[in-house]
């Protein structure tokens, strides 16, 4: 099924995300991943791409094995270290798989390349275009409500974004953030832009203080203080980290919908029994 079909027929959705293994990795543990997560019934599962495509095969098989489980994947998709032919035959594999759905992306620029490359698409938006006119998909984007970390300025980040949803994104995923203020800051500018496509607000459980610091760095997404505060006082204990880090997804996604936010991304690290925490504390908001 087409992700804008189930966007338009649902008052609010939750799906979640998982990371292919490395190639030559055990694929019977992603498939328990894949079919303990589709045993919570997400509206879909988006499957990761690894950086200039490493896990390219990877993401197909897993993408399979969600269907397989019966439930809607989304692919994601990377052009950055790719050509028209390249991206031409995934689009071939992933229409012959019966996937869908695909979340088109720029990807990071692998270090030490040559950034334009004029054999490469240089912005996700080129990607956009591209699918739009094979016309097989439904194609979503990623947007950073706190400004990509490339970008000089958040205002021109948006106007950018603005381009791709022209270019034929139908939905947006976000970047993680962990204020749910920024986040509706980030509509209110984007409705202003007359951006109108639905966003999912991208959830991040963080159970692993040490890790989350590190992704922050990367990616430039503030702590709040509050925030801090729990990975101060419980980031030394991994039991603690993670009762504090399910109960600080489960507040942030219920003060989303309460405010009417009507999608809910989990990053799931490929750890089902967290997202499997959160959807239970959720089970009378969400009615299941
Ligand atoms: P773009 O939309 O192309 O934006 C990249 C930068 O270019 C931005 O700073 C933007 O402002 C700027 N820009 C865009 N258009 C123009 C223009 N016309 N002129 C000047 N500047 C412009 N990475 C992976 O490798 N695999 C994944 O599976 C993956 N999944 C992701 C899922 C989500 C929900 C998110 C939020 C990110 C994901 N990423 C993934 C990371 C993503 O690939 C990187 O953040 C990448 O650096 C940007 O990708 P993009 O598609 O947002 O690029």
């Amino acid at each position: 099924m087409k992700i804008s079909e189930i966007l338009r027929g649902k008052a609010v959705t939750v799906s979640c995300e998982v990371f292919p293994p490395k190639p030559g990795a055990d694929q019977g543990q992603m498939e328990q991943v894949v079919s303990s997560l589709a045993g919570l019934s997400p509206d879909f599962i988006s499957v990761t791409y690894g950086a200039a495509g490493k896990t390219r095969q990877n993401t197909l098989e897993v993408a399979c094995m969600v269907q397989r489980c019966g439930v809607t994947p989304i692919a994601h998709l990377t052009c950055v270290s790719a050509g028209r032919e390249k991206i031409r035959e995934q689009l071939d594999s992933l229409a012959g798989a019966g996937v869908e759905n695909i979340l088109a992306l720029r990807g990071d620029i692998p270090e030490g390349t040559e950034f334009p490359d004029p054999q490469h698409y240089r912005y996700a938006a080129d990607l956009v275009r591209e699918i739009r006119e094979d016309g097989r998909f439904c194609i979503g984007g990623a947007c950073y409500p706190e400004g990509h970390v490339e970008s000089d300025s958040r205002e021109r980040d948006m106007d950018h974004l603005k381009e791709k949803v022209e270019a034929g994104c139908e939905f947006l995923t976000s970047q993680m953030f962990f204020d749910n203020d920024i986040f509706y800051n980030f509509l209110y500018h984007i409705l202003a832009r007359e951006i109108r496509v639905p966003v999912i607000a991208g959830v991040m459980p963080v159970t692993n203080a040490r890790q989350i610091r590190r992704i922050t760095q990367i990616s430039g997404t503030a702590l709040p203080l509050r925030f801090r505060m729990i990975l101060d006082r419980f980031g030394g204990d991994p039991a603690s980290m993670k009762q504090a880090g399910i109960a600080y997804a489960t507040d942030q996604i219920i003060d989303l919908i309460a405010n009417g936010v009507r999608g809910v991304h989990i990053y799931t690290m490929n750890r089902p029994e967290i997202a499997a925490s959160i959807m239970e504390n959720l089970s009378s908001i969400l009615g299941r």
